[in-house]
């Protein structure tokens, strides 16, 4: 049984008095106890989203870190050891904004969650195509690719402790949202495509849905079968919409 996750990516928005906002308004959040909850501030809050959520059940995590898991001389960086003794337990490796616009390759990002894991946080590997791959009918082929650069480097047993997210990029900000069949179908197929190496781990692994999800599209998508969570933008910078999208995938 998977027990549901909700994340919320705050990317590059937040000022130190929004993000105490936020951080009030999620404090006073009803949440489903079944359901586990983390949020992604930029690096630059997570030490203040830490403190704020202190002895709340919502997780924090980081929305990058470098491919050396240890402190070193990598300008402007951080390593995942360093996002671990400040307080985060996860982190997004390979979101397709860091693919597309920063030119994160397959090879860049297997190595980033090789750090996360190598320092004990949990990441969560982002896939997805853009727009001119599906009309091309490559969505299938674009996401086995980018999974099997984890999956190669790595091996099934990496997937132990590590959470997918599906992520059509012409869903992510624009307010168009995959069906709940279009999703489920490349859920499936991501699930087959590791449980072609190992069918309990696969079994185990979460696969999050993401690309505008709100608390009305939220419920028909989380009641996929292969559809155990999501990953949240735009909507998680509203703590009610969050806490809506939560209790939605505890339903
Ligand atoms: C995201 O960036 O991970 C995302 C899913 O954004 P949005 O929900 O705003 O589409």
């Amino acid at each position: 049984m998977r027990r549901p996750l909700v994340a919320g990516n705050w990317k590059m928005h937040g000022t130190r008095a929004s993000v105490a906002e936020l951080i009030e308004g999620l404090r006073h959040l009803q949440l489903p106890g079944d359901v586990e909850v983390v949020v992604f501030p930029s690096s630059l809050h997570v030490g203040q989203v830490v403190a704020g959520l202190e002895s709340s059940v919502i997780a924090v995590g980081a929305q990058d870190c470098a491919v050396d898991p240890m402190p070193g001389a990598l300008t402007g960086e951080v390593a995942a050891s360093q996002l671990l003794d400040a307080g985060c337990a996860l982190v997004l490796v390979g979101h397709s904004e860091r693919r597309l616009i920063l030119g994160e390759s397959d090879a860049v990002v297997a190595r980033k969650f090789a750090a996360a894991q190598a320092c004990g946080l949990l990441p969560v590997l982002c896939l997805g195509e853009t727009l001119a791959q599906r009309e091309a009918g490559q969505t299938l082929e674009v996401v086995t690719r980018q999974l099997g650069g984890v999956l190669e480097e790595l091996g099934i047993g990496a997937f132990v402790s590590a959470v997918v997210a599906y992520e059509p990029v012409w869903a992510i900000g624009t307010g168009l949202t995959a069906s709940a069949q279009q999703a489920q179908e490349v859920h499936a197929a991501i699930r087959q495509q590791l449980a072609a190496e190992n069918a309990e781990i696969a079994c185990g692994v979460r696969i999050l849905y993401g690309g505008s999800v709100k608390a009305v599209n939220a419920v028909e998508l989380f009641g996929m079968p292969d559809i155990d969570g999501g990953l949240i933008g735009g909507a998680s910078l509203n703590a009610d919409e969050f806490g809506a999208i939560c209790r939605a995938a505890g339903n």
